[in-house]
């Protein structure tokens, strides 16, 4: 059998850190540590070498396409596919940042949904039968959600939404926040919780495009919270440690095979939400 592969955007740092420390501890084969910068990354896999700690490094920017092309195809070469891939990378505007509200929509609706849209749509096909993905989502997606229109949460929430439809609806946030228009659309002034409910809805749809396309394959795909963690995104006084912060993305990666469920679902602590 050919050596298994998990794969983490983002890892260099934080809660993706933390994620790869994990899996190295506990995933039974190759782990991937990937990042945009090299530097940044290769420093990140000498200090779990460190650590004692073995993983690999692969350069992947998710704002890149030819990045993306590269990674996977190098995947694919070398492991016939991928076992897990979780999809930590993203970005936040800090409270205080005056940077104008129609660039922090463009700016973190293309990093959190459409780029990490794009390495899901290089990665599904390489995902190996009883392989796991996990999109680290936020607490914050089910609380914008909420405070969407009833016409957006209906399609948010609708089990007939497609990818399309959901790709247009986060260009059309982006699109009424550059006319100054989104409150009026029904949209709440939150650029990274939009960003993110589209990531939950969009692991909802990619779970049940499999479940239909290949129902005997025992793939499980999941979005999650990894709860308040003290990283650079959430500054020092959030809770929860990285490691704490990573217990529940490594649970998803590592449901155990044969494993049915939780599937398509929105994840916290461990335990599948309502959405
Ligand atoms: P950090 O800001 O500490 O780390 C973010 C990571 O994403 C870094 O490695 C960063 O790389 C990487 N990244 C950003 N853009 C890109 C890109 N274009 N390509 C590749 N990598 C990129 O954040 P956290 O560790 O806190 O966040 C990890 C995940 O958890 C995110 O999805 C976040 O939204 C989510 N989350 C975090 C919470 C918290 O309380 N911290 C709460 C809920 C969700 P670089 O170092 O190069 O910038």
């Amino acid at each position: 059998m050919s050596t298994r592969v998990a794969v983490v955007t983002g890892g260099n740092k934080g809660i993706g850190l933390a994620i790869v420390r994990a899996l190295c501890r506990e995933f039974q084969g190759d782990v991937y540590l990937t990042a945009r910068d090299v530097g940044r990354g290769q420093a990140a896999v000498a200090s779990l070498s460190s650590e004692g700690l073995k993983s690999s490094f692969q350069q992947l920017d998710i704002n890149d396409v030819d990045s993306i092309s590269t990674a996977a195809a190098f995947f694919k070469e070398k492991y016939g596919g991928v076992d897990v891939l979780i999809n930590n990378a993203a970005i936040a505007f800090k409270v205080a940042d005056t940077t104008p509200f129609a660039v922090q929509a463009e700016e973190t609706l293309k990093t959190n949904f459409f780029a990490t849209r794009d390495v899901l749509t290089a990665f599904m096909p390489l995902i190996k039968a009883g392989g796991r993905v996990v999109n680290v989502s936020s607490f914050v997606s089910c609380r914008t959600l909420n405070q969407c229109s009833p016409e957006l949460q209906q399609r948010f929430r609708s089990e007939d939404i497609s990818e399309e439809e959901l790709a247009g609806l986060m260009q059309r946030f982006v699109d009424k926040a550059k006319a100054g228009q989104h409150k009026q659309d029904g949209w709440p002034e939150m650029a990274y919780g939009v960003s993110k409910t589209g990531l939950t809805v969009l692991s909802m749809i990619l779970a049940r495009r499999l479940s239909k396309e290949r129902p005997n394959d025992g793939i499980l795909l999941n979005a999650c919270c990894p709860g308040w963690v003290r990283t650079d995104m959430a500054g020092p006084n959030a809770p929860k440690s990285p490691e704490e912060g990573a217990v529940t993305p490594v649970y998803l990666a590592l449901l155990p095979p044969g494993a049915t469920e939780p599937h398509g679902k929105f994840v916290s602590e461990k335990e599948v939400q309502p959405w």
